[in-house]
Protein backbone atom coordinates (compact mmCIF):
# COMPACT_ATOMS: atom_id res chain seq x y z
CA UNK A 1 0.00 0.00 0.00
CA UNK A 2 1.29 2.97 -1.16
CA UNK A 3 1.03 6.21 0.88
CA UNK A 4 -0.54 8.82 -0.92
CA UNK A 5 -0.66 11.27 1.81
CA UNK A 6 1.79 13.89 1.94
CA UNK A 7 4.92 13.84 4.35
CA UNK A 8 4.70 16.21 7.23
CA UNK A 9 7.62 18.43 7.60
CA UNK A 10 8.77 20.30 10.84
CA UNK A 11 6.84 23.42 9.26
CA UNK A 12 3.74 21.32 9.65
CA UNK A 13 4.86 20.41 13.49
CA UNK A 14 5.29 24.44 14.12
CA UNK A 15 2.13 25.64 12.47
CA UNK A 16 -0.02 23.01 14.37
CA UNK A 17 1.69 22.17 17.71
CA UNK A 18 3.98 25.33 18.59
CA UNK A 19 1.26 27.50 20.49
CA UNK A 20 0.93 23.80 22.63
CA UNK A 21 4.57 23.44 22.95
CA UNK A 22 4.46 27.16 24.41
CA UNK A 23 2.68 26.27 27.16
CA UNK A 24 5.04 23.55 28.60
CA UNK A 25 8.21 26.19 27.89
CA UNK A 26 9.48 25.60 25.09
CA UNK A 27 10.14 27.65 21.55
CA UNK A 28 10.35 27.26 17.91
CA UNK A 29 14.40 27.55 18.63
CA UNK A 30 14.29 24.72 21.47
CA UNK A 31 11.98 22.42 18.84
CA UNK A 32 14.03 22.88 15.53
CA UNK A 33 17.51 22.18 17.01
CA UNK A 34 16.00 18.95 18.86
CA UNK A 35 14.17 17.56 15.95
CA UNK A 36 17.84 18.28 14.03
CA UNK A 37 19.46 16.07 16.87
CA UNK A 38 16.64 13.55 17.39
CA UNK A 39 16.00 12.77 13.47
CA UNK A 40 19.69 11.79 13.42
CA UNK A 41 19.67 9.45 16.06
CA UNK A 42 15.58 7.83 15.48
CA UNK A 43 14.18 9.01 11.85
CA UNK A 44 12.92 12.20 10.16
CA UNK A 45 9.10 11.32 10.64
CA UNK A 46 7.23 13.62 12.22
CA UNK A 47 4.69 11.78 13.73
CA UNK A 48 7.14 10.21 15.62
CA UNK A 49 9.14 13.27 16.77
CA UNK A 50 5.69 14.54 17.89
CA UNK A 51 4.95 11.21 19.95
CA UNK A 52 8.29 10.85 21.48
CA UNK A 53 7.32 14.72 22.54
CA UNK A 54 4.23 13.83 23.72
CA UNK A 55 6.14 11.38 26.16
CA UNK A 56 8.57 13.70 27.55
CA UNK A 57 6.17 15.90 28.59
CA UNK A 58 4.58 13.54 30.67
CA UNK A 59 7.87 12.04 31.85
CA UNK A 60 8.71 15.48 32.80
CA UNK A 61 5.60 16.67 34.26
CA UNK A 62 5.82 13.67 36.46
CA UNK A 63 9.25 14.60 37.51
CA UNK A 64 8.72 18.35 37.71
CA UNK A 65 5.51 18.61 39.29
CA UNK A 66 5.24 20.04 42.86
CA UNK A 67 1.37 20.69 42.89
CA UNK A 68 -0.73 17.45 42.62
CA UNK A 69 -3.99 19.56 40.69
CA UNK A 70 -1.12 21.23 38.14
CA UNK A 71 -0.07 17.72 37.82
CA UNK A 72 -3.29 16.53 36.81
CA UNK A 73 -4.43 19.37 34.75
CA UNK A 74 -0.80 19.50 32.85
CA UNK A 75 -1.28 15.56 32.20
CA UNK A 76 -5.03 16.25 30.67
CA UNK A 77 -3.64 18.86 28.11
CA UNK A 78 -1.37 16.41 27.06
CA UNK A 79 -3.41 13.43 26.69
CA UNK A 80 -6.13 15.63 24.67
CA UNK A 81 -3.47 16.22 22.40
CA UNK A 82 -2.13 12.66 22.02
CA UNK A 83 -5.93 11.77 21.55
CA UNK A 84 -6.53 14.16 18.87
CA UNK A 85 -3.28 13.11 16.98
CA UNK A 86 -3.68 9.46 17.26
CA UNK A 87 -7.95 9.94 16.33
CA UNK A 88 -7.88 12.59 13.65
CA UNK A 89 -4.33 12.38 12.22
CA UNK A 90 -3.77 8.76 12.40
CA UNK A 91 -6.82 7.05 12.50
CA UNK A 92 -6.72 5.16 15.14
CA UNK A 93 -8.78 3.92 18.39
CA UNK A 94 -6.48 5.21 21.04
CA UNK A 95 -9.02 4.14 23.54
CA UNK A 96 -5.82 3.82 25.55
CA UNK A 97 -4.76 7.26 25.84
CA UNK A 98 -9.12 7.68 26.22
CA UNK A 99 -8.44 5.46 29.67
CA UNK A 100 -5.31 7.39 30.38
CA UNK A 101 -7.33 11.33 30.08
CA UNK A 102 -10.36 9.79 32.08
CA UNK A 103 -8.27 8.56 34.98
CA UNK A 104 -6.39 11.91 34.84
CA UNK A 105 -9.59 13.95 35.10
CA UNK A 106 -11.63 11.51 37.42
CA UNK A 107 -7.80 11.71 40.02
CA UNK A 108 -8.28 15.71 39.30
CA UNK A 109 -11.89 15.63 40.62
CA UNK A 110 -11.03 13.97 43.64
CA UNK A 111 -8.53 15.60 44.80
CA UNK A 112 -10.37 19.65 44.29
CA UNK A 113 -12.87 18.78 45.97
CA UNK A 114 -14.02 18.01 49.15
CA UNK A 115 -17.38 16.40 48.95
CA UNK A 116 -18.00 12.83 48.61
CA UNK A 117 -19.07 12.08 45.31
CA UNK A 118 -20.73 9.74 42.91
CA UNK A 119 -19.26 8.96 39.51
CA UNK A 120 -21.45 8.54 36.93
CA UNK A 121 -21.29 6.69 33.60
CA UNK A 122 -21.98 8.93 29.98
CA UNK A 123 -21.67 6.22 27.01
CA UNK A 124 -22.39 5.99 23.19
CA UNK A 125 -24.94 3.98 21.24
CA UNK A 126 -22.95 2.29 19.26
CA UNK A 127 -20.77 0.76 21.77
CA UNK A 128 -22.25 -2.42 22.36
CA UNK A 129 -20.02 -3.67 25.85
CA UNK A 130 -20.18 0.14 27.44
CA UNK A 131 -24.02 0.99 26.66
CA UNK A 132 -25.40 -0.89 29.62
CA UNK A 133 -23.20 1.62 31.86
CA UNK A 134 -25.26 4.41 30.76
CA UNK A 135 -26.38 6.58 33.65
CA UNK A 136 -25.01 4.09 36.04
CA UNK A 137 -23.28 5.59 39.56
CA UNK A 138 -20.57 4.25 41.51
CA UNK A 139 -18.46 5.91 44.04
CA UNK A 140 -15.91 7.64 43.32
CA UNK A 141 -13.40 5.80 45.55
CA UNK A 142 -14.00 2.53 43.91
CA UNK A 143 -13.57 4.42 40.59
CA UNK A 144 -10.63 5.29 41.23
CA UNK A 145 -9.25 1.75 42.61
CA UNK A 146 -10.74 -0.24 39.47
CA UNK A 147 -11.79 1.89 36.49
CA UNK A 148 -15.69 0.78 35.08
CA UNK A 149 -15.24 1.11 31.51
CA UNK A 150 -14.17 -1.71 29.99
CA UNK A 151 -12.04 0.53 27.11
CA UNK A 152 -10.92 -2.89 25.74
CA UNK A 153 -13.63 -4.22 24.48
CA UNK A 154 -15.19 -0.95 22.95
CA UNK A 155 -16.84 -1.44 19.91
CA UNK A 156 -17.00 1.97 18.49
CA UNK A 157 -15.45 2.37 15.16
CA UNK A 158 -13.91 6.39 15.76
CA UNK A 159 -12.59 5.18 19.46
CA UNK A 160 -14.46 4.60 23.22
CA UNK A 161 -15.93 7.91 23.57
CA UNK A 162 -17.39 6.88 27.60
CA UNK A 163 -16.45 9.26 30.08
CA UNK A 164 -17.35 10.12 33.75
CA UNK A 165 -18.98 12.38 35.03
CA UNK A 166 -19.66 13.59 38.81
CA UNK A 167 -22.28 13.69 41.08
CA UNK A 168 -22.72 15.40 44.73
CA UNK A 169 -24.09 13.44 47.54
CA UNK A 170 -26.34 14.67 50.07
CA UNK A 171 -27.38 13.06 53.68
CA UNK A 172 -31.03 12.26 54.81
CA UNK A 173 -31.54 16.29 55.45
CA UNK A 174 -30.59 17.20 51.93
CA UNK A 175 -27.31 18.71 53.39
CA UNK A 176 -23.74 17.70 51.06
CA UNK A 177 -21.55 14.88 52.58
CA UNK A 178 -18.28 16.02 52.92
CA UNK A 179 -15.41 13.45 51.95
CA UNK A 180 -14.11 11.71 54.94
CA UNK A 181 -10.41 11.72 55.47
ZN1 LIG B 1 -16.87 2.76 24.98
Amino acid sequence: MTNTKKRKSIKWLIANYMSFFETFGMNEQNIRSYYQEWKIEFSDNINDFLWHIFNTLLNENAAQSNDVLGFYKRNIEIYLQMLYFRRKIEGKKANEIQNCLNRNKLELKFESTDLELNVVVSTTKDCDSCKELEGKEFPIREVIKNDVIPYENCTREQGCACVYSFKTLRDKNDVLIRKSK
